[in-house]
């Protein structure tokens, strides 16, 4: 059977801006390349010198054969002066490394089909998926690649095109609808661990789209618990950890969200979640009037991205509670750098998104400090880990 791939409106519409790129990816990454790029890239007279001097073999594997040596600023040694990739430059984009060639494109295969995005640590690619004009038109393409197929269980079926049909209904906002992908998670997870059968999550979809068309979908996200406490803590328990892990943590982009965090607990006042919510319902909301889709289209683009719930050691609760952390670290964030500038241009969302997401996407250590964060705060439970989302009692 032919495969189709699968490609979003904004991988369509992205091209690298490099020069005018406010957090360029040749600066604080450390970047891995293929046997045959490095022999190529040792081999050119333009690029063996400084090859040599700032390329290191480890001989993993044929796609790990070398690293690049960062320079104490944690700029890439090909980086010139111009902003340009001296081995773009000289040798042309064949001559690039599998990873500096294809970043931030990611390639996914579900079923027989491939399915094409970016990544949000991108500051580009964070511009286009939450403001892009047809971001989300999907073009499906037959292909006559060789595609490996990947087979995907009928419950991971099931959750994820109900999850994107619970997302598009309009009769719940976006944390209402976070309080519904929980419930049919939850019937996922009960699947998985084989105490109910795959059609359960049929009739769960039915039950919660009719729930969200009577109102009741709101009512059972405004009777969740308002636990602003327990809020802070884990903010600034995975905001200090993003600070210990973040590559680019002495650069601007982080600095200027850490000192936005910073401002609201200048003077004697500590840092309190009231006032952060309180930013958000007061000067974030109305500052996105504008772009009051901001959340469906970033959860739009997560669950297509990661192909949310599934992961790789089949657990899709735990595929929700990551999901339902984002939102409430990406919100939190909006809302302090609402407070510092009294609005929130385009600028600021995109640096929450892009900032956040380059410790989200590339530190394979977040997951692991995230969960031990979320059970140290006995964040179990579907209504527990929304209740997150609360912004205040009512
Ligand atoms: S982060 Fe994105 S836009 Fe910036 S240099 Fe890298 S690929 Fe280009």
């Amino acid at each position: 059977m032919a495969s189709n791939i699968i490609r979003p409106g904004y991988v369509g519409k992205f091209s690298c801006i490099g020069p005018d790129c406010e957090d360029s990816c040749c600066i604080d990454w450390s970047v891995h390349v293929d046997k045959q790029s490095y022999l190529k890239i040792m081999a050119h007279p333009q690029l063996k010198s400084l090859a040599e001097d700032s390329m290191q073999p480890i001989n993993v594997k044929d796609e790990d054969w070398a690293i690049i040596r960062f320079s104490e600023q944690g700029r890439c040694p090909f980086l010139q002066q111009d902003k340009l990739c001296k081995i773009h430059a000289v040798a042309g984009e064949e001559a690039l490394s599998e990873t500096c060639r294809s970043y931030p494109r990611i390639f996914r295969v579900r079923g027989d089909d491939g399915f094409e995005s970016l990544s949000l640590s991108c500051p580009e690619a964070a511009r286009l998926i939450l403001f892009g004009e047809d971001a989300f038109i999907f073009e499906r393409n037959e292909t006559e690649k060789p595609i490996q197929p990947r087979s995907v269980p009928l419950w991971a079926e099931k959750a994820y095109d109900y999850s994107i049909d619970l997302l598009l209904d309009e009769h719940s906002d976006w944390q209402q609808t976070l309080l519904a992908i929980g419930l049919l998670v939850n019937c996922a997870d009960k699947v998985t661990k084989q105490q109910a059968l795959p059609e359960l999550l049929d009739d769960t979809y039915t039950q919660l789209s009719h729930m969200a068309a009577e109102g009741e979908l709101r009512q059972a996200f405004q009777s969740l618990p308002y636990l602003p406490e327990h809020q802070l803590h884990i903010f600034l328990s995975v905001h200090s950890m993003c600070c210990d892990e973040h590559p680019r943590r002495y650069r601007p982009r982080f600095g200027e969200l850490n000192d936005a965090i910073l401002a609201m607990s200048d003077g004697k006042e500590a840092l309190n979640m009231e006032k952060i919510n309180s930013a958000w319902n007061d000067i974030a909301v109305p500052a996105l009037r504008a772009n009051e889709d901001l959340f469906s289209r970033y959860l739009l683009y997560y669950i297509y991205h990661l192909q949310f719930p599934m992961t790789a050691d089949n657990s899709p609760l735990s595929a929700f509670n990551f999901l339902v952390l984002d939102c409430f670290m990406l919100r939190s964030y909006l809302a302090v750098m609402a407070a510092r500038h009294n609005g929130l241009s385009e600028r600021d969302i995109v640096l929450c998104f892009q900032v956040y997401h380059v410790v989200r996407q590339h530190k394979p250590n977040f997951h692991k400090s995230v969960r031990s964060i979320m059970e140290q705060s006995a964040l179990t439970g579907v209504e527990a880990v929304v209740s997150l989302l609360k912004v205040s009692g009512s």
